[in-house]
Formats: structure tokens, C-alpha cells, sequence
């Protein structure tokens, strides 16, 4: 086959590959770029020129001529089967060595089937996060390369120059083989989901507790981004809630229907949750919560019909309040990220990839949509301890818990008592208090399993497998 110059192909030219591929030109790479529709790879040309090299083909042969060996090709089209149409295309077109780079939203049990297919034929896939929408594909995004040690070599330069940096660091890096990077994205995508549930719980209560306008919730935000929870997902929240809507003059969020959609990556991250048995709680509510408030028959049936019975808010210390309710949701976050890592260090047991835990901490701090000072610390947690079991149980997130824990039971027991729906906050109390419960009530479950079902239970003063004979009980 022919050989070209071209150090790195983008195929798929919409918003996102199209600023990948500016990112590539702008870090002085020659890009070679190629969509289905050409329309779309002369524009790109005609209207970037400017951000460097670009090699545009007008067909897949032409493309992969361009490229200098090993090849390497990112897909950047919509996943699902345009993702399984395009390498097939391409697979054709490539020789022993050659590196195909998803880079789009898959799911991770599609790239793990990919990746063996194209190992069969003496290619590499590398299965790609990439985090950042838009704005971080063009000037740097979170990058989550999955594939062969041997791939990344020479393509993980590459990406690390255009990824975001956080003091010098990329926040790119090798995350294992074959689905973990694609994996690691998924979980990503579900933390930012309960990032985003507990920000709105907290918006609520100070909403309906304090009767609060958003501006004035927005400058609550904009003082919280200064501390602890310092992060982008606060940042936009301020900025969100301080803007007015054009039309009606109004707070721009309380003309926004209150319905929240999903594209999926939530309800593949519970999922998998369930699969491998890893109570993900912050992750699953939040994505329950989702589907309560598009849930419109249920809500029209229940809306002021269901009795609410609820107490009168009566705050003295606004202040005092406000403070509760940060800790709170300081508290919950701790928990939902220690929750994912979970998920991530199971899957990473389960598919054996050998994830380092504090790396992909050190990676989503700049780039991605839950990029956050915070991230700083889990790094730190696994550093201490790769091992660590529970990242709640490192010694700066315990005492950082234990000095919000009392106004995390004042905050979930008002909103228990003033009917303000907080499923992410109180899911998140209730996983803490169960993780360190010295005796759960599992015990009654395992004698009721053992009543009805003979399967047997275990006890706590004799090793080994016991039955009860319940018939004489009966
Ligand atoms: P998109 O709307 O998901 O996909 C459009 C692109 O896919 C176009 O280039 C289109 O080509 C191509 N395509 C669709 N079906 C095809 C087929 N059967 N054969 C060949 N090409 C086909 O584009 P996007 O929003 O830029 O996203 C690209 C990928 O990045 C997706 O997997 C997405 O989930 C992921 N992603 C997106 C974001 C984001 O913020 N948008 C963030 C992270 C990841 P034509 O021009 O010929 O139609």
C-alpha cells in the first residue's frame, strides 16, 4: 500500500473530530482528515488553514495513503454501528502494525469485541475516552486511551501533546487494554452525573429553604467555588444560575422545563454497577432522578394529589444553613467519587486491566466535565495507598467527612421533614452509615434466605456453611 507523510488521520469531521483535528494541526502534527461527506473535510481545510497542515482525502483509499507508517487513524463518528461501518472500511486499507483509535462515546463491550478482531488481523485498536465536548476537543481535552502498551508508545505522545495540562501534566495516560479506556469514560460520565444530581439537591434546599432567587443561589455557588469544592461542574452551576433569560427577563433556569435527558452513558455505568455487584449509589439515584422528572404521566397523576404533610421551614441562621448544606454536599461528593473508583478497581479485577486508580484521579483534573481541584487529593489517597480499599476510608476524606457528617444528617433529615426530594444526599448518608455499620441487618436476611429457600448462612462464631431444619418452626 502507498505510504504518505501525514503523522495522524481524523476521519468523521463533525464538532468533535473536527476539533480534534485542529488540536492535531495546532500542535504541528500533519493531519491527514477524511468524512464521508467530502463537504464537510473542505470546509474544515477552507476554514482552518491557519491551525496548520491538514491532508484532505476525498476517499477512504486516499486517506489511508496519506498516512505514514504505522498508521494511525482516529474515528471520530457517532458510536454504534457508523463506529462498526467505518472500521470496516478501513481494516481493508491497513497493514500489520497500524493503529485504529475510537474515539467516540462506545460502549465498552463493543470495544473489547473490536479490539479482538482488529488484534486477529495484526492491528491495534485502541478504544479512546475523550472527555470536554467541543470546547476541550479543540484546545485540550481529557483523554482515556485504552489498547496495547505497544500502541501507545507511539500514539500516546501524540495524544498527550493535545491533551489539557494540568502544572505541566497531561491529563492523558495509558489506562489498560482493550475496553478500559472507553470504561474508565463511562464511569467518568456516571461521577458527573451524580456531580451534577447533588449540585441541583443542594440548589434545591437552598431554593425552597431560604426561598432563595437563582441569582442569589448563583452567588452562593460562585463563594462555594473558592473552597473545597472548587470545580468546574460549580463554576458553570454559578454562571447557569446568575444568567437571565433574554425573552422574558426572567432567571433564565426558571424557564427551563425541569425534565432531564440522558444519552445513555449513566444508565450504562449503573448497569454495570449491578453487573459486578458494586453498590454505585450516587451514580444509580442521580440516574433515577433523571427518569422521575421525565416521568410526566406519574407526576401529573401525583401532583397535588399525593399528601406532602410536611413541616413549615422556619431557618434562623441563614447562614448556618447554607454552610450545613455545602458540607453536605461536600460529604455526598466524597461518596460518589469513592463509589466509581470502586466500580473502576472491580472492573479492573473482573476484565484484567490493571487500572491505576490514582492516575485516572490525576488525568480528569483538567479537560474533562468533572475536572476539579479535588482530584488532587484521590491522587494523592492512591498514592499513600494503591491498594486502598474504600478512597472514604484515606485519612484526609475520613476526617474530611467527620467534619461535615453532623450538618449532613441536619441537611437530609430537613429535607425528609420539609418533603424536598434528596436522593443523591440521603442514598449517600445511608452508603455511609452501611459501610461502617459494625452489624448490618444482612444477618435477618440470610436466616430469612435460609427459612424460605435453604441457602444456607454462616455464623459468627464457627467457620463454615450452615442449614437450619425450620420445619419443626412452621
Ligand atoms: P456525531 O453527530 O455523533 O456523528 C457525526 C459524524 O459521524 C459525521 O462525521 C458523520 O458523517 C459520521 N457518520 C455517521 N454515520 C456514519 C456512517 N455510517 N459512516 C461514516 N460516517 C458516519 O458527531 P460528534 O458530535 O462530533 O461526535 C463524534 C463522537 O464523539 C460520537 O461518538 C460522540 O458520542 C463522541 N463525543 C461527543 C462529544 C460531544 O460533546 N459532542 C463529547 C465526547 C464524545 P457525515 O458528515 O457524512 O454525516
Amino acid at each position: 500500500s502507498a505510504v504518505g507523510t501525514a503523522q495522524i488521520g481524523v476521519t468523521g469531521l463533525a464538532v468533535m473530530g473536527r476539533n480534534l483535528a485542529r488540536n492535531f494541526a495546532r500542535h504541528g502534527y500533519t493531519v491527514a482528515v477524511h468524512n464521508r461527506t467530502y463537504a464537510r473535510t473542505q470546509s474544515l481545510v477552507a476554514d482552518h488553514a491557519s491551525d496548520g497542515t491538514f491532508v484532505p482525502s476525498e476517499s477512504m483509499a486516499d486517506f489511508v495513503a496519506s498516512l505514514a507508517r504505522p498508521r494511525k487513524v482516529v474515528v471520530m463518528v457517532q458510536a454504534g454501528a457508523p463506529t462498526d461501518a467505518v472500521i470496516d472500511e478501513l481494516v481493508p486499507l491497513l497493514e500489520p502494525g497500524d493503529i485504529v483509535v475510537d474515539a467516540g462515546n462506545a460502549h465498552f463491550p463493543d470495544t473489547i469485541r473490536r479490539e479482538a478482531a482488529l488484534r486477529d488481523k495484526g492491528l491495534h485498536f485502541v478504544g479512546t475516552g475523550v472527555s470536554g465536548g467541543e470546547e476541550g476537543a479543540l484546545n485540550g481535552p481529557s483523554i482515556m486511551p485504552g489498547g496495547t502498551t505497544e500502541s501507545y508508545e507511539s500514539l500516546g505522545p501524540i495524544l498527550e501533546a493535545i491533551s489539557a495540562k494540568v502544572d505541566g501534566v497531561p491529563c492523558c495516560t495509558h489506562v489498560g487494554p482493550d475496553g478500559a479506556g472507553h470504561f474508565v469514560k463511562m464511569v467518568h460520565n456516571g461521577i458527573e452525573y451524580a456531580d451534577m444530581q447533588l449540585i441541583a439537591e443542594a440548589y434545591d434546599l437552598l431554593r425552597s429553604g431560604l426561598g432563595a432567587s437563582a441569582p442569589e443561589i448563583g452567588e452562593v455557588f460562585a463563594a462555594w467555588n473558592t473552597g473545597d469544592l472548587e470545580s468546574f461542574l460549580i463554576e458553570v452551576t454559578a454562571e447557569v444560575l446568575a444568567h437571565t433569560d433574554a425573552a422574558t427577563g426572567r432567571p433564565f433556569v426558571d424557564v427551563v422545563a425541569d425534565a432531564a435527558e440522558q444519552k445513555g452513558t449513566g444508565r450504562w455505568t449503573v448497569q454495570n454497577g449491578l453487573e459486578l455487584g458494586v453498590p454505585i449509589t450516587g451514580i444509580a439515584e442521580a440516574t433515577f432522578a433523571r427518569a422521575l422528572s421525565g416521568s410526566a404521566p406519574q407526576r401529573a397523576a401525583a401532583r397535588g394529589v399525593l399528601p406532602a404533610d410536611t413541616l413549615a421551614w422556619n431557618i434562623p441562621d441563614p447562614g448556618a444553613f447554607m454552610e450545613d448544606v455545602r458540607l453536605a454536599l461536600y460529604a455526598s461528593k466524597v461518596v460518589a467519587y469513592s463509589q466509581g473508583f470502586d466500580q473502576i478497581a472491580a472492573a479492573s479485577a473482573q476484565y484484567g486491566w490493571d487500572i491505576d486508580r490514582g492516575a485516572m484521579a490525576r488525568i480528569w483534573r483538567g479537560g474533562c466535565i468533572i475536572r476539579a481541584k479535588f482530584l488532587d487529593r484521590i491522587t494523592q489517597a492512591y498514592e499513600r495507598d494503591p491498594n486502598l480499599p474504600l478512597l472514604l476510608a484515606d485519612p484526609y476524606f475520613t476526617a474530611a467527612v467527620a467534619n461535615g457528617v453532623a450538618a449532613w444528617r441536619r441537611v437530609v433529615s430537613a429535607a425528609a421533614a420539609h418533603g424536598v426530594p434528596t436522593p443523591a444526599f440521603s442514598s449517600s448518608l445511608a452508603y455511609y452509615d452501611g459501610v461502617r455499620a459494625e452489624r448490618l441487618p444482612a444477618n435477618l436476611i440470610q436466616a430469612q434466605r435460609d427459612f424460605f429457600g435453604a441457602h444456607t448462612y454462616r455464623r459468627t462464631d464457627r467457620d463454615g456453611t450452615f442449614h437450619t431444619d425450620w420445619s419443626g418452626d412452621r
